[in-house]
Order: structure tokens, then sequence, then C-alpha cells
């Protein structure tokens, strides 16, 4: 019987995640730490549902979203139950109120602001939102998060807002033409995220350090990540 492309598709997916999955662990055991230490976060933009309920049903137990709207429009074809749901892109201070409560952590907090906005929304809730810090590893124009040198200090400030709980760090590297020079801004980050977790400040749980996407986890992880986002290396390449 000749496959639908809906089929096809799924064998693809299927395939993809246990050789990512394989990768994963690879990785790590190379680097000298424990696989289970390195989450596999599948990002979903762009994909349609059936083939994240597949992603989900082959194990993915951890999604990413960039836009509050995707993801509003497609979480009642989802299921999620037992899934952890991150929000990974920019969010914009009219979406806080739409967003919080909705998803288990918002992984882009690239502002005082935008942390306060979503320690109001939880407050309201009645709830504590769990969330990364994002850091402009390359200092480039077109991204968002914090400053590297910054960092520090705006963590403190975060660390003092009530309604959230500050659990690690995000980043996405510059794109890099040499494998060295990405790992270099990996390892950046990790002595950021060491940094801070060895300052034990109150309310910040520095367990988190999300970095490495479809072309570089493996780097990612040698270099420290806990977590990886991949999407187009699981669901193919985006249509947008
Ligand atoms: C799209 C996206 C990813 C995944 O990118 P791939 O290269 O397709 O794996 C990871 N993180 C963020 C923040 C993204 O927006």
């Amino acid at each position: 019987m000749e496959k639908s492309l809906i089929d096809a598709g799924m064998a693809d997916i299927e395939e993809n995640y246990k050789r990512i999955s394989e990768k994963i662990a690879c990785a790590a055991l190379k680097s000298g730490r424990n696989p289970e230490d390195v989450r596999l976060m599948a990002v979903t933009k762009t994909v349609e549902s059936v083939y994240i309920n597949h992603a989900i049903s082959l194990g993915a137990g951890l999604i990413g979203e960039n836009r509050v709207q995707e993801y509003l429009g497609k979480k009642d074809e989802l299921r999620l139950e037992g899934v952890e749901k991150h929000l990974i892109g920019h969010l914009q201070t009219n979406k806080v109120g739409k967003i919080v409560g909705l998803v288990d952590m918002i992984d882009s907090v690239d502002s005082v602001k935008i942390a306060s906005e979503i320690g109001k929304a939880s407050l309201k809730l009645g709830i504590t939102t769990d969330v990364l810090v994002e850091v402009n590893i390359g200092n480039e124009e077109s991204k968002f998060g914090f400053d590297p040198v910054r960092v520090s200090e705006s963590i403190e400030q975060i660390g003092e807002i009530r309604g959230i709980r500050v659990k690690g760090l995000m980043a996405i590297p510059p794109v890099c033409e040499q494998e060295s020079e990405v790992c270099e801004f990996f390892a950046n980050m990790y002595r950021m995220f060491l940094d801070i977790k060895a300052k034990k400040s109150d309310n910040i749980d520095m367990n988190i350090l999300s970095m490495g996407m479809s072309s570089d986890y493996e780097q990612a992880i040698c270099e420290g990540s806990t977590m990886v986002r991949v999407g187009s290396a699981l669901f193919g390449k985006r249509v947008y």
C-alpha cells in the first residue's frame, strides 16, 4: 500500500526522534555527563497538531511554542496530558495575560519589564510562573535577550519580583561558520550559568541551561546544556 503524505511524515518523525534521542545520549556520554541530565524539547512552531501529537506519542514530553497566538490556536487539538509546555519566543506585554497559567514555563524573559508583567499576571491567578532568563550571548541587534555583561545584575532584579521563579538561562548563539566558535558561545553561557548558580540568591533556582538547536545541539550538550530545543531536525523543514 502506498503511504499517504501524513504516514510518510509520521515515519520520518519517528525516525528523527529516535536518532536525535540517541545523539543526545551519545553527546552526553562523550562529555562525561549523564544522558538523563539533558532534556529534549520538541519545538513545535508552524507544526500541525497531528504531527505534534505523534511526537508526543513517541515520548516527547516537553514542547516549546514560539507564539502565544499560535499556541492558543492549537492547544485544544493537542494531547497534552503529562506534557510540559514552554513558551520560547519573545513575549509582548499585551500577550502576557493570555499565556500566563497556560504554559509551565516562559523561557524567553528578555527584560525586567516583561518579568514584572508575568509576575503581576501570575499573582492575579494566585500562581507562581517559572521562567528562564534569555541571554543575547552574541550581543546581536537582531536578537532579544539581556546583554551578557548585565545578566548577573538583571537577574538580581528579576529575583525580587513576586509571582515568578527563575529556573535558569536560555540562549540562541549567533550563526557560526566554525564549530569552535559556537562552542565558545556555549561555554560562555555555561560559565555564566555556574556563576549565577554559585551565588545562591533567593528565588533563583539555577537548574536549567537551555541551549542548542537542530544544527548544534550536540555541541551545546558538550558545553553543558541541560535542555536542547529541536524543531526542524525532528519535524522537517518549516513551512511558514
Ligand atoms: C525555532 C526555534 C528553535 C528550533 O530551531 P531548529 O533550528 O528548527 O531546531 C529553538 N529555539 C527557539 C527559540 C526557536 O525559535
